[in-house]
């Protein structure tokens, strides 16, 4: 990684920074418990009931809306994320990094699919939120993150220069939209689950933990000169 052509760090949050395991635990198997209680359905049912509403809805803003699932589902959903809020846990060497990052003066954004309320629920467990020059979520900018569309609002929010800004996350689809945008630095996270085994990706510089970006020593004034 060429830190010192880079000026501004943006990253995801689910997957990302925090352990993705928390998301998939909870609308794969929490909620479909909690769900077929409610409904007198056996967990599997109510997990195909479910996979099948969640798809219907995928890649667009209503799937992160946890307003949304509170009125289709009938479900205190923001109660439930609470209820199992102990699961939430930050990714290994995310702090280092983050840590890094501000020795060597970068802008960092963070830039989450997550609905605000989730958003809220994560950072008051993980206390990352004083890293960030500004916490972004896609339901600000009213699009997913998967469109095109989206950076263009995002750039004109934040004014980063496309070729100094690295962008890491571990959708691919997303990562594919901020390559269309013109980000230069591009990473994917191949292990967003503390649970699930890394998965590599080709396109794009694929990491299992950001302990793979940092570079030791790096005296930030030089830096900044280069
Ligand atoms: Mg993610």
């Amino acid at each position: 990684m060429q830190w010192q052509k880079i000026s501004t760090v943006l990253l995801d949050m689910d997957g990302t920074l925090l352990d993705k395991y928390f998301d998939d635990y909870f609308w794969e198997e929490f909620l479909p418990q909690v769900y077929g209680k409610q409904n007198n359905l056996q967990e599997a049912e109510a997990q195909k009931v479910l996979y099948r509403r969640y798809r219907s809805v995928e890649k667009t803003l209503l799937w992160t809306d946890l307003n949304y699932w509170t009125e289709e589902l009938d479900l205190d959903i923001i109660g439930l994320k609470k209820q199992i809020a102990h699961l939430i846990s930050i990714n290994p060497h995310v702090i280092d990094f983050l840590q890094f990052l501000q020795n060597q003066q970068k802008s960092i954004y963070l830039v989450t699919a997550a609905h605000p309320a989730a958003l809220d629920i994560k950072m008051s467990k993980a206390g990352l939120s004083g890293y960030f020059q500004q916490m972004i979520c896609a339901d600000e900018l009213g699009r997913p993150k998967e469109d095109v569309q989206f950076w263009n609002s995002l750039e004109e929010r934040l004014g980063f220069e496309r070729q100094r800004t690295l962008f890491a996350d571990d959708n691919v689809n997303v990562l594919n939209a901020a390559r269309s945008h013109g980000i230069r630095y591009l990473v994917h996270i191949a292990k967003p689950s503390s649970r699930q085994p890394a998965r590599y990706c080709d396109e794009f510089t694929s990491v299992s933990a950001f302990d793979e970006l940092i570079v030791p020593s790096a005296d930030p004034i030089t830096a900044r000169r280069n």
